[in-house]
């Protein structure tokens, strides 16, 4: 059987980094990839490398989410799947976005960053990256194992949209709080099929691929809110009137409680009436909102704000901002914002 081709686009983040000879961080060279890692000529894998201008990913707007998702589409039928090497700060911000912007997506597209560069004794980068490449070409019965965006991160593999950075020490940096890992590595790789998405029949060839399709278009016109103990009027008033704004993403207490005071209710009722789409997330790192539990729920929810269920705030806002960007009328983005897309809640 043919050698499984993965093309690694990279990005920028710390995994780029070596030290040069003075002893300066700079970044890495990684068209001569097998060179400097020779493990992984033993993949029994092709590999190509696209690069892209590097950056710190402090610095990712919208505009390289589209280039990303352009980049795996114009080369969508060469390869087997996709490693994408991503500064880690915002790297959950991009998964999540991609796995929204693609409709039809067979083929896996592998997120992978490091905490160490790539250039210090110690990175963490190296695992990273050789996994990563394995998971893209893994395959049973000639199909990919994990046709999803997803991304890989110690030892541990996770859907893309459910994950958060969570550490800035650890080097198990990332989490999915509310959905399992869907491989655990260790001395094999473990892939939990039943948490992987597969559509009916796929190992069994019985699936007839319909063409990748790339959404494209996001609203910038958002804010993420995130309330406090004490949060004012004036602040909150001067937030939600900010001109354009189209959507919020509300990071509240708990289940998805807030502030019951009327003052608090109104000026959400006048965003909402005004055209803004509200979503309710959950400050904390596991579970999700269910504003039915409580009358600090309730009345956000009769306000009209919208449950974004076990979401992440990274989920949230990527998504909210690819419906505004996709749908003029209000009613799409709800109905839009309802819906489990590519998995991001739920179970
Ligand atoms: N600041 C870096 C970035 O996100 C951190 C990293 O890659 O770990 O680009």
């Amino acid at each position: 059987m043919k050698r499984p081709s993965i093309l690694i686009i990279y990005t920028g983040g710390t995994i780029g980094m070596q030290r040069d000879e003075n002893g300066t961080l700079v970044p890495f060279d990684f068209n001569s990839i097998e060179k400097e890692f020779p493990a992984v000529r033993h993949l029994n894998v092709d590999i190509d490398v696209h690069k892209m201008q590097p950056i710190d990913s402090s610095n990712v707007t919208p505009r390289l989410w589209t280039e990303l998702a352009r980049t795996v589409q114009s080369n969508y039928e060469k390869y087997d799947g996709f490693v994408v090497l991503h500064g880690t700060d915002t790297m959950s911000y991009t998964a999540s976005a991609l796995s929204f912007m693609f409709e039809n997506l067979q083929k896996p597209v592998v997120f992978t960053g490091s905490q160490i560069p790539m250039g210090i004794m110690r990175t963490d980068g190296r695992e990273n990256l050789i996994t990563a490449i394995e998971i893209a070409a893994a395959r049973k019965n000639g199909y990919p194992m994990v046709p999803e965006v997803c991304l890989y991160f110690q030892n541990r593999l996770f859907r893309a949209n459910r994950t958060s950075k969570l550490s800035a020490e650890a080097l198990n940096a990332f989490d999915s709080r509310n959905y399992p890992p869907l491989a655990d590595v260790g001395v094999n790789i473990t892939y939990n099929t039943a948490f992987i998405h597969h559509e009916k029949g796929w190992f069994e060839g019985e699936f007839t691929a319909e063409p990748l399709r790339v959404l494209d278009g996001f609203d910038t016109n958002v804010v993420i809110l995130k309330i406090f103990p004490g949060i004012s009027e004036t602040t909150l008033k001067a937030v939600l009137s900010v001109e354009g704004l189209r959507g919020v993403v509300l990071e509240t207490f708990g289940t998805g409680n807030a502030p019951t005071a009327d003052w608090f209710i109104n000026l959400l009722e006048q965003t909402i009436a005004r055209g803004v789409t509200i979503v309710n997330v959950t400050q904390c790192v596991g579970g999700g909102v269910a504003m039915e539990l409580y009358e600090t729920g309730k009345r956000l929810q009769q306000a009209g704000v919208l449950s974004g269920h076990d979401m992440t705030t990274e989920a949230a806002v990527t998504k909210l901002m690819l419906q505004l960007g996709n749908c003029p009328q209000k009613e799409s983005v709800v109905r839009g914002m309802l819906e489990s897309k590519s998995g991001e809640f739920g179970s």
